[in-house]
């Protein structure tokens, strides 16, 4: 029987080291659950880093055994392998470049070293699992070499490949010395998908310019196959969220909140930290809203949730430091004894809690500097059932080239998104529940059970063309 083998850095189940014991974790990501169905079913599996280090052959053993109880199959890998590959080459030269931050890119080629056999690595566990004419779908800017690297040994497979962070101008990746070398590590693939057009002619134009291959149609012609090239928009679980938000927990804490806040209006903030997110700037427009409009002053807060990521490298640390800078100065200049402008959480929160913040919220403020597509945005949509809410979105989160209806903003530009916040904060009730139910209709269509079938049946297809035209 044909097998579709899913292959991403991470499995969807963390092992975690506990005195000592060990415990498995799923994770509630959202490629977890749209792929959940898939992975699971038959002899499917499941190919990945489980996020442990294991030095012992015998618990090496029971790992994986429990992992393939549950349709998985770990890539161990070492803590000189997680330094160069996935927080060197991975985190400190692909992130930084494909969100425009090149001042933060370093180019070491030890580490791209480690990225080249840490993806030959995963090859030759793919190739353990599969055979020649299985379906492999490869994710996301640790694996772009995968690909290519499988082609060479299973010229008949269907691969498909999709990139989970923005795709760069051409500018960004002629400054990789390795740009060719990634650029035809993903061209391995027989579809290759990204979250927008944007990328999508970004990606084109990179490989046109250091390849000299030029696209028809959305097609090249890598040797003599027929790569196809196209976007299809991540999605969330529409349900998961909506049904949470509902929840009796996710309305008991929003209570607890209320009370807490004595119903101040409240502002969302969520992210991970990371630069890309424009968090400081995010303050810095909140803290000209105050200066502008006093009215507003004890009449609204900004709740802002930061998940710790990350904060091994230097960058991160340095903008922690920022945001809680910010945070504080910006609090005593405008706090008054019984009220606080930010309410500032540096943790992450489990999802009854997270729901209750979507629910609490009027406006939810996204305003990342550049994003592949921003799925806190698709769940704030998802979690306001009466309709009412304003969304303000960055034009450069991937999210914008649907969500037409939030307020689209530039993140860069601080004078406009105070006052886009002053506008939502005013909107009438009208106005908010019509771009709300437009969103709300776009976000549970396309979820992530429809992203998920869509890629799958567009690989299908690409192969059968390929094939009827050989
Ligand atoms: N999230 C979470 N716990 C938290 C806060 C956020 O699990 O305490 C989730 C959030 O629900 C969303 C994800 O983290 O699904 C962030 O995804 P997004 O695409 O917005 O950004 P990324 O972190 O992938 O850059």
């Amino acid at each position: 029987m044909l097998k579709t083998i899913i292959v991403s850095n991470r499995l969807p189940t963390k092992v975690l080291r506990a005195d000592d014991s060990l415990t498995f974790q799923p994770s509630e990501g959202g490629l977890a659950t749209g792929l959940g169905s898939i992975y699971r079913r038959g002899d499917n599996v499941w190919v990945g880093w489980p996020g442990l280090f294991v030095n012992d052959p015998a618990e090496e053993q029971y790992v994986t055994e429990q992992l393939q109880a549950d349709s998985m199959a770990p890539v161990f890998l070492t803590e000189a392998e997680i330094r160069d590959y996935y927080e060197g080459f991975s985190n400190s030269t692909l992130w930084p470049t494909f969100h425009y931050f090149t001042q933060f890119a370093t180019y070491e080629q030890s580490h791209w070293e480690a990225y080249v056999a840490v993806n030959e690595k995963f090859c030759q566990a793919v190739l353990a699992q599969s055979g020649p004419d299985d379906t492999i779908w490869i994710h996301d800017y640790q694996l772009l070499l995968l690909p290519e690297m499988l082609r060479r040994t299973r010229p008949e497979a269907s691969i498909g490949f999709f990139l989970h962070i923005p795709f760069p101008s051409y500018e960004l990746i002629r400054v990789l010395p390795w740009a060719a070398e990634l650029l035809r590590g993903v061209l391995g693939a027989d579809l290759i998908g990204f979250h927008t057009f944007g990328y999508m002619r970004h990606f084109l134009s990179a490989v046109s310019h250091t390849l000299g291959i030029t696209a028809h149609n959305g097609q090249l012609e890598v040797g003599q196959r027929a790569v196809r090239v196209d976007a299809f928009p991540m999605g969330i679980d529409y349900e998961r969220y909506a049904q949470a938000a509902a929840s009796e927990a996710a309305q008991a804490h929003e209570r607890t909140y209320r009370e807490a806040l004595r119903d101040t209006r409240v502002i969302l903030s969520i992210d991970r930290l990371d630069y890309t997110k424009g968090i400081a700037q995010r303050l810095r427009a909140f803290e000209l809203l105050l200066e502008r409009y006093p009215e507003w002053r004890e009449q609204v807060s900004l709740i802002m949730l930061v998940v710790p990521s990350r904060d091994q490298v230097a960058q991160y640390a340095a903008l922690k430091e920022e945001i809680d800078e910010l945070t504080g100065r910006i609090n005593s200049r405008y706090r008054t004894i019984s009220w606080n402008p930010i309410q500032y959480f540096y943790r992450s929160l489990p999802l009854e809690e997270l729901a209750s913040l979507y629910r609490l919220a009027e406006v939810a403020l996204v305003t990342p500097m550049r994003d592949g597509m921003n799925l806190v945005a698709k769940e704030f949509i998802a979690s306001k059932a009466d309709q009412r809410g304003v969304l303000i979105l960055s034009e450069r989160a991937g999210a914008a080239r649907e969500l037409s209806d939030a307020l689209i903003i530039n993140p860069t530009d601080t004078s406009r998104l105070a006052e886009a916040l002053h506008d939502a904060l005013v909107m009438p009730e009208d106005e908010q529940r019509q771009r709300m139910a437009a969103m709300q209709a776009l976000v549970e269509r396309y979820n992530i059970f429809s992203w998920t079938k869509l890629f799958l049946n567009q690989l299908a297809y690409t192969k059968i063309k390929q094939q009827t035209l050989a």
